[in-house]
């Protein structure tokens, strides 16, 4: 079945007993014993929900994967597969990565004897070098957070196999309609589900795939033993979610590539990040891992003033944390989102403090265009004697 077949379909029908075509909400912590030693094959919610098996299933249907888990966060999610790893242990993570990503590997787990190495994601020659006898998985996600680096999964799915390690893909910005990292051999999916697959900025919530039933069976493991699960009725809000993704994905792209082209003309705009324009230095192995380029961008302007300017001028951009969601929203980086990495770091990455992020939604282009133009002209203008907008 084609993607939008699948997504339109999570879960209609599945309650045999009434035949109701969206699933009902179990809202329930535990379940009746039929008799000692029988089980409807449910105990207790933390273990199994019908609600949230329906969106395991749906995920990973969507993902191509053997199964899903449904957590509470993102987070909580990248927290349930770093527990796969024990003390000594070693893992090679993309350094842009998600600002709460470098905070709980740096400040919790490497605490707790997990050894990290943070490198260009991108850069194979620095990821193969990074690697070591204890290294047990390489963790990218791609495009990276927030400079919309690049990186090539089917090379780095062969470099974990060589070296008996697993790759894990944060798939959070592309999400399967465009990207679907388990067919290019990595073994753990995980995302935010509190971004595009919820959608609507109204939900937080984290997924994992696992390719094979070996890797679903540790991460099921972990998922009941720390516990963090996700509750029946947010469950059944990404099931609704899930089921409008494909239309929305198609629309935030296309609004993004309007917005990118129109950025790369700005006086204003140094330098517009985004997969799909063809000076992207990515864009060669994104077009043969992806079917597409998603709706984030990020472009820096001329001074750190404008930045500000921009964010304290723009109306119908909303400048706030997070993306992914039908209203266009916009951040600065730095300050927000990767507020945990050390200023050296984000410096040497470039997330500086004219960088701006966009989270492009699902409004008409022509509107968001020209909010973003009424918001940076004056101060543009001011800057460099002319404003051509
Ligand atoms: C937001 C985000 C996370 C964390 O997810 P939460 O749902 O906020 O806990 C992880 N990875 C990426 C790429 C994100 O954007």
């Amino acid at each position: 079945m084609y993607f939008d077949s699948k997504a339109a379909q999570v879960g209609t029908c599945s309650d045999v007993r009434t035949g109701a075509v969206s699933t009902p909400i179990y809202q329930t912590a535990t379940f009746c014993h039929p008799a000692l030693g029988q089980s409807t094959g449910y105990d207790y919610t933390r273990s199994h929900n019908p609600t949230r098996q329906i969106l395991e299933e749906g995920i990973a249907a969507l993902e191509e994967g053997y199964a899903g888990f449904a957590f509470s966060s993102g987070m909580a999610a990248i927290t349930a597969v770093v527990m796969l790893y024990r003390a000594g242990d070693h893992l090679v993570v993309s350094e842009d990565c998600y600002g709460g990503t470098y905070r709980v590997l740096e400040k919790v787990f490497a605490s707790f004897g997990l050894q990290i190495t943070f490198v260009d994601g991108s850069d194979l020659a620095a990821v193969k070098q990074a690697i070591r006898a204890e290294t047990k998985a390489i963790f990218v996600e791609t495009p990276s957070n927030p400079l919309m680096n690049i990186a090539d999964i089917e090379k780095l799915a062969e470099l974990a196999k060589e070296n008996d390690s697993m790759l894990i893909i944060d798939n959070t910005f592309l999400t399967p309609y465009f990207q679907r990292p388990l067919t290019l051999g990595a073994d753990i999916v995980i995302h935010s589900a509190s971004k595009y697959l919820a959608g609507h900025n109204d939900l937080i919530a984290g997924l994992v795939v696992a390719r094979t039933p070996e890797i679903a069976e540790r991460v099921r493991f972990v998922q009941n033993a720390a516990g963090a699960v996700l509750s029946p009725n947010d469950s059944w809000l990404l099931i609704r979610s899930l089921k409008t993704l494909a239309l929305r994905m198609r629309r935030h792209e296309e609004n993004a590539k309007l917005l990118a082209v129109w950025l790369t003309q700005q006086t204003w705009v140094e330098q517009v990040y985004y997969p799909g324009l063809d000076k992207h230095p990515g864009k060669e192995v994104q077009d043969r891992q992806s079917s597409g380029y998603g709706g984030m961008i990020s472009f820096r302007v001329t001074s750190p003033e404008l930045a500000a300017h921009i964010l304290k001028k723009v109306r119908l951009l909303r400048f706030a944390e997070s993306l992914g969601g039908v209203e266009t929203l916009i951040t600065l980086p730095a300050v927000q989102t990767h507020a945990d990495v050390p200023p050296e770091v984000r410096e040497r990455l470039g997330v500086t403090q004219n960088l701006l992020r966009l989270s492009v939604g699902i409004e008409d282009a022509r509107d968001l265009i020209a909010d973003l133009a009424q918001a940076a002209i004056g101060n543009a203008e001011q800057e460099a004697g002319r404003g051509k907008i």
